[in-house]
């Protein structure tokens, strides 16, 4: 017998109880642009962020803090009010020894001189490059931005690895990041796009997600993909059709901060909210009551 909807609805909202909190977001990349005070700012510090969100997270918040702190308390105007070449100038200096894993300070700055032609297009950042309209759904315009950026921007390996495209069956964890960090508006994200629709959100899969996932019916998929991250998506619709991505900050969370040992059992899985619902370590696969 399958786990009923209600019943997995329940789970999931004592999994935000116990990770929806101050310390597991200053664990998480969105710390950072929590920290500016702008809207605008907080666009940028996020498309830096969520784009250098892999690897091990405390390392990599430290990143992704060094590589804003040249453009000072508002980095956006900052960009706004310089021109490429004294951008490179100043950031090649500032950050000569930057690097983030697959990353280098080129990439960096190639990154923060594209935001700054695309807000120069738009006069007001990055939503209207995204926002989905006629013909044109919310996967199919972030493709469209992905591949010009892929002819725009120099063909180094830290660039093609922040340029997977949807349409190719990526399942695009960083952008789907970006994405709910600036459309929702519920803890803990920004909720600056307002034109942006948050029931078309996609989850950010990683390997946490991927593995609690199945642990609990919301997938059958072995592979950690675009398709996945759709399967999962299309179960949590189910349980909050307007916000699908209200328990994707708990559910990776519960993977980050190392609390998920794969196999369920009491000694070793404490007080998780999930335990009546886990199937992780059982013969058989968990699913969702139809
Ligand atoms: S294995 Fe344990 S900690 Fe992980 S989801 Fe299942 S019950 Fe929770």
């Amino acid at each position: 017998m399958g786990i009923a909807v209600a019943t997995l609805k329940a789970r999931l909202d004592g999994l935000c109880t116990q990770y929806d909190t101050a310390p597991a977001l200053e664990r998480d990349p969105l710390s950072v642009p929590l920290t500016y005070a702008e809207p605008l700012d907080q666009e940028l510090a996020a498309f830096v962020a969520a784009h250098l969100a892999y690897g091990r997270v405390d390392p990599m918040i430290r990143a992704v803090r060094a590589a804003l702190t040249p453009l000072g308390e508002q980095p956006a105007s900052w960009l706004r009010d310089h021109s490429a070449p004294a951008i490179q100038k100043h950031l090649g200096q500032a950050l000569q020894a930057w690097a983030w894993r697959f990353h280098t300070q080129l990439d960096l700055t190639a990154w923060l001189l594209a935001w700054k032609r695309l807000d120069a297009e738009s006069g007001m950042g990055l939503e209207t490059h995204l926002l989905p309209g006629p013909g044109l759904s919310t996967d199919a315009a972030l493709s469209r931005l992905v591949q010009r950026l892929r002819r725009e921007l120099p063909a180094s390996y830290g660039t093609r690895f922040s340029l997977p495209d949807p349409l190719e069956g990526a399942a695009c964890k960083r952008w789907r990041m970006f994405l709910r960090w600036m459309a929702r508006t519920d803890w803990p994200d920004l909720g600056i796009w307002t034109g942006y629709p948050v029931a078309s959100l996609v989850i950010p899969l990683d390997t946490h997600v991927a593995r609690v996932s199945r642990f609990i019916g919301l997938t059958a998929r072995a592979t950690p993909d675009g398709r996945m991250a759709m399967e999962i998506t299309d179960a949590l619709r189910r349980l909050d059709p307007a916000d699908p991505l209200r328990y994707d900050f708990a559910l990776s969370h519960l993977g980050i901060l190392g609390d998920c040992p794969g196999v369920r059992q009491r000694s070793t899985c404490g007080e998780c909210a999930l335990y009546s619902v886990c199937r992780a370590g059982s013969k058989s696969a968990a699913r969702i009551r139809s």
